[in-house]
């Protein structure tokens, strides 16, 4: 499964829809400082079920939505939509009935997030299993954050094996192992 777009509607500094789409092979983003680079990958973070607001740079979760600015009011929703090709049906059961999956998350002042796949009401839980058997989502080690990289360099030698572990994808086993010697 392949991300082609990614459309975004009152997400932080994308106060107007925003439509980006996403070819195949490598992307890249550039622009001046506090352009909304990072917000972008925020956003991609968002829709695949992201729930730390420090992970999203806010206090809180309302932080994502447009606070306003000099000109322009503050809005009351954010959303994002998510497009993945599945013209392979490699999505998993719940999920794979149509060639194009779409993955929408809205979120309302005062109400919370809401999501949708294909248009059908889905909980967060259901978003997160599915990038989580996706190998990517939210908390994948695919997605670097700005500053990662200097956290890495300057981390201690056991929590810097951790992560380089995580990416790897093979603290699992580790886990498995610990839980076949208490046998
Ligand atoms: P840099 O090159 O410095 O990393 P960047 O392109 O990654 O910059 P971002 O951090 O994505 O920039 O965008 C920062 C901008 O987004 C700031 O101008 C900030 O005010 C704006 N912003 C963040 N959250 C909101 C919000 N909820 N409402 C309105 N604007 C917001
Ligand atoms: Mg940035």
């Amino acid at each position: 499964m392949r991300f082609t777009r990614l459309k975004l509607n009152g997400f932080k500094s994308f106060v107007d829809p925003t439509d980006l789409i996403i070819a195949d092979g490598l992307t890249g983003v550039v622009g001046p400082n506090g352009c909304g680079k990072s917000n972008l990958l925020e956003a991609l973070r968002w829709v695949m079920g992201e729930n730390r607001p420090k992970a999203m740079r806010g206090g809180g979760m309302e932080d994502v939505i447009f606070a306003g600015a000099s000109s322009r009011p503050a809005r009351n929703f954010a959303e994002v939509t998510l497009l993945l090709d599945n013209s392979e049906r490699l999505a998993p059961s719940g999920f794979n009935d149509a060639d194009q999956l779409e993955i929408v998350r809205r979120i309302t002042r005062d109400v919370g997030s809401a999501y949708k796949a294909n248009g059908k009401d889905v909980r967060a839980r259901d978003i997160q299993i599915l990038f989580a058997d996706a190998s990517t989502g939210a908390h994948s080690p695919a997605l670097v954050r700005q500053g990662q990289i200097a956290e890495l360099i300057n981390a201690k030698p056991t929590s810097r094996r951790r992560i380089l572990e995580e990416a790897a994808g093979i603290s699992g086993l580790y886990q498995r192992r610990h839980e076949a010697e208490l046998k």
